[in-house]
């Protein structure tokens, strides 16, 4: 019924044993571990839930084929020193580095793949990965999380952290002031593309982007690493912006991945040569364009439940971080 990669959990005893627990948090992106994070080093007993396979939400990479693709969030900064702090302590245990992103800008990614930093955050959380929470309601006095069997779960309180859409509607009849600051919130969609190519001569060996064109950034994955990994193989992920994507929204992934691979090859002047695999990703809430208003409401009239995610803070995922902090903080 469950299951979840962080290998420091423990989701068979969550499973069998819809507990109480001190704190639930539906999402196991960077707004849920955040929080998470915080509830368990102040001694709570908390519950991530995510509908994924895997953790990390936007924050992702997949494998296909051999090759390795970073198809969400392609790299982090911080402006504030919480985040920052995460990262130094993310870079001493070997998961974030540096990443020449341009001529004179120099950012930091998860290594070796962007799934490496959420991975660092879930290190001994309690995660129940691949269950969708269909209804969130009371129960015996507390939350209870719902999936389309039953009940998964209750906690003396909860934070929320799915895209402001999904997280409008789970909470419209128990919470409606907190869905109306969800129905605030606006996204781009982002299209991306995967492409694993025969040879990676014409590449280049920085990552590309050309709004006008349709792209907001285009990487080779080989370009985040200098040692021998899933990484080296000559992967190419290319995300369109959000106007392309706007544009492209309903078309056929077949049809997007010729277009973009066109636009490509365009700019870069020259031919990817054979294609091995090629997949397409729609991100229908990829970028927050509208983030809901500082003054509305981001905790229950009654204490219980708080709502997180990027969408309350802006495009980033520093941002998603510091929103789960937050709403732990609105609770206590
Ligand atoms: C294509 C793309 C490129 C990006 N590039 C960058 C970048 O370079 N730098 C940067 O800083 N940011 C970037 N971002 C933005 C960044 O990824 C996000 O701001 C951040 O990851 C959001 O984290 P979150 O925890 O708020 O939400 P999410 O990561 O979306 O996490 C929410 C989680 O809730 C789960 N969930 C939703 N509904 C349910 C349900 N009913 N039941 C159970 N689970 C549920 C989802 O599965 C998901 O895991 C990019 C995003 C995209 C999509």
């Amino acid at each position: 019924m469950t299951s979840s990669q962080n290998p420091a959990s423990s989701p068979t005893k969550a499973a069998a044993d819809p507990a109480l627990f001190d704190l639930l948090v539906l999402g196991s992106g960077i707004a849920g571990l955040a929080a998470a994070r915080l509830a368990e080093d102040d001694g709570k007993r908390v519950l991530l839930i995510d509908k994924g396979r895997r953790l990390g939400g936007r924050v992702s990479t997949r494998r296909q084929d051999g090759f390795a693709f970073n198809h969400g969030a392609q790299f982090v900064t911080a402006k504030g020193t919480e985040f920052a702090s995460l990262l130094a302590k993310a870079k001493a245990a070997g998961n974030i580095k540096d990443w020449q992103i341009s001529d004179d800008k120099i950012v930091q990614i998860g290594t070796p793949s962007m799934r490496d930093l959420p991975q660092f955050m879930a290190t001994g959380l309690m995660i129940r990965q691949q269950t969708e929470i269909t209804q969130i309601a009371h129960h015996g006095g507390h939350i209870g999380f719902f999936d389309k069997d039953g009940l998964v779960a209750t906690g003396r309180q909860a934070i929320i952290t799915a895209p402001a859409a999904q997280t409008a509607k789970l909470l419209a009849d128990i919470y409606p002031e907190l869905a109306a600051t969800a129905g605030l919130a606006r996204y781009d969609p982002c299209w991306t593309i995967m492409l694993g190519l025969e040879g990676d001569h014409g590449l280049g060996t920085l990552p590309l982007r050309d709004e006008a064109a349709g792209i907001a950034l285009g990487v080779p994955e080989f370009t985040r690493s200098n040692q021998q990994s899933s990484l080296d193989a000559p992967a190419l992920t290319i995300q369109a912006t959000g106007a392309w994507s706007q544009q492209h929204l309903q078309d056929d992934p077949q049809m997007v991945i010729k277009s973009l691979c066109q636009i490509w090859q365009n700019l870069s002047g020259k031919p990817l040569g054979k294609i091995i695999t090629s997949a397409a990703h729609r991100w229908l809430y990829a970028k927050v364009t509208t983030a809901a208003p500082s003054a509305a409401p981001r905790l229950s009239h009654d204490g219980k439940l708080a709502i997180a995610g990027d969408w309350l803070g802006g495009p980033r995922v520093e941002q998603a971080f510091d929103s789960g902090r937050q709403a732990y903080h609105h609770l206590r």
